[in-house]
């Protein structure tokens, strides 16, 4: 059923029901608004494998209604980030436990299944408000409004748009025109495997980040502790195969990795499935926001994953978006304006610090390396990114705006 305009809550349709499409969706109906998701696939569901989940995004969830949930699915691991180095697995540094990360940001560093993460969303989503196979060609203004045009020449009209469909958006081109992600000159390697055959011992019970020249290699649990996600992270001078990921033998995975610690080496070693992912990212767009569209997740900050945090980004626009609706569901321009004041500061700092990763995580041995190492070996620094609460933040910007 396509929305209906209502008397008092705004009508809102949702383009893309990804991770920010549907965080989106839960948080507008805990604001009172009741919002329709528009999928372009056959079924809602997630690819990929594991994700991480840091402290600013896990707050957010578990006020959501997911704490029990996330305990149940997700994974605590025993360290939320190991550094070591590539040559001889020297721990270089560690940030904190599950324990210090609840004392110091009250919520924990999770590892979860990309599916399972969608399978929680989707079950507290009333079945009326989620439309698959709806692929979106383009949205239109409108008196008031907008209109999201889909690919069998469907329409449906809302008070607002939120453009929730990702890297490749097509409903981005509306709002900032031109400034779609490029390749990074980055790609990952991506597989999961039984976390018996990883031959990492206590360390597969952790985030691992292994460092090294050109390259870095990333595995932590997830599915309860049974898999192990594996990424392997290189600098590629081109890629030219788009958005579309590609197989890949593990043998091609492990020449990238030659000359490695054996810990590393014999992971890859047992990989059966591998996938290669070109990666795109962009710089921080001016604007978020066009009449009664708006951007949301990867649409509006599309970051290299060094900082494991684009979901955790659109987790945190999601929740703005419903805090800044909800304290002001009949002024859905002010709403807006709010939003892109809270939100493109925050989202466009993570998005540069994803970026400072690429070059710190990839350095070649030499000094500026041994600078690197020493500012692990201090521990953590993540206050910044894993201590900030945005309904703290909307609620500070609606005080200082007097409302
Ligand atoms: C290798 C790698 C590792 C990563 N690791 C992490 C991590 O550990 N932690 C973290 O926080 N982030 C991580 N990320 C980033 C994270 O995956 C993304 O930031 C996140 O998935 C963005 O969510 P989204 O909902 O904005 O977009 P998406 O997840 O891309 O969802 C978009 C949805 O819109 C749908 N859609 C697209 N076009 C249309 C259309 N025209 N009409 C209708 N529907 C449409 C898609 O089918 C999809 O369901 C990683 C990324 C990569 C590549």
């Amino acid at each position: 059923m396509p929305p209906t305009a209502a008397s008092h809550a705004p009508t809102v349709a949702i383009v893309g029901g990804g991770i920010g499409g549907l965080t989106a969706a839960l948080a507008l109906l805990r604001a009172g608004i009741r919002p329709h998701v528009y999928e372009q696939s056959p079924a809602f569901g997630e690819v990929g494998a594991g994700i991480q989940l840091a402290p600013n995004a896990v707050r957010l969830l578990d006020r959501l209604g997911f704490a029990e949930e996330l305990r149940d699915r997700a994974v605590r691991p025993a360290r939320a980030i190991e550094y070591r180095r590539w040559s001889d697995g020297r721990l270089l540094g560690f940030q904190s436990s599950d324990l210090e990360h609840e004392e110091r940001y009250g919520a924990s560093y999770v590892v979860i299944h990309r599916a399972h993460l969608l399978e929680l969303l989707l079950a507290a989503l009333p079945k009326d408000l989620l439309h698959a196979g709806h692929r979106c060609v383009g949205v239109e203004q409108t008196e008031g409004g907008a209109r999201v045009l889909f690919e069998e020449g469907t329409a449906v009209e809302a008070d607002l748009v939120v453009a929730a469909d990702g890297l490749r958006s097509v409903v981005r081109e509306s709002v900032a025109s031109g400034h779609g992600p490029a390749f990074a000159g980055f790609c990952a390697y991506r597989a999961l495997l039984p976390i018996e055959r990883a031959p990492l011992g206590d360390a597969a019970r952790s985030v691992g980040i292994w460092l090294g020249p050109g390259r870095h290699f990333v595995h932590y649990p997830v599915a309860g502790g049974g898999l192990m996600n594996v990424v392997g992270l290189v600098a590629f001078d081109d890629w030219p195969h788009g958005f579309q990921p590609q197989h890949v033998s593990a043998a091609e995975f492990a020449e990238r990795f030659a000359g490695w610690h054996p810990d590393v080496r014999a992971t890859i070693d047992v990989l059966t499935d591998v996938t290669l992912w070109g990666l795109f990212a962009g710089t921080p767009l001016p604007s978020w926001t066009s009449g009664r569209v708006v951007l949301l997740g990867d649409v509006a900050h599309p970051m290299l994953p060094f900082a494991a945090q684009g979901a955790c980004q659109a987790i945190e626009d999601a929740v703005a978006l419903g805090a800044c609706l909800g304290r002001a569901p009949g002024d859905i321009d002010g709403a807006l304006a709010r939003y892109e004041h809270v939100r493109i500061p925050r989202a466009s700092a993570v998005q540069a610090h994803a970026r400072e990763n690429a070059t710190a995580y990839n350095l070649p041995d030499g000094a500026e390396q041994q600078r690197r190492d020493a500012e692990l070996a201090r521990g953590d620094g993540g206050a910044w990114l894993y201590g900030y609460d945005v309904e703290a933040a909307v609620a500070e910007a609606a005080l200082a705006a007097g409302s």
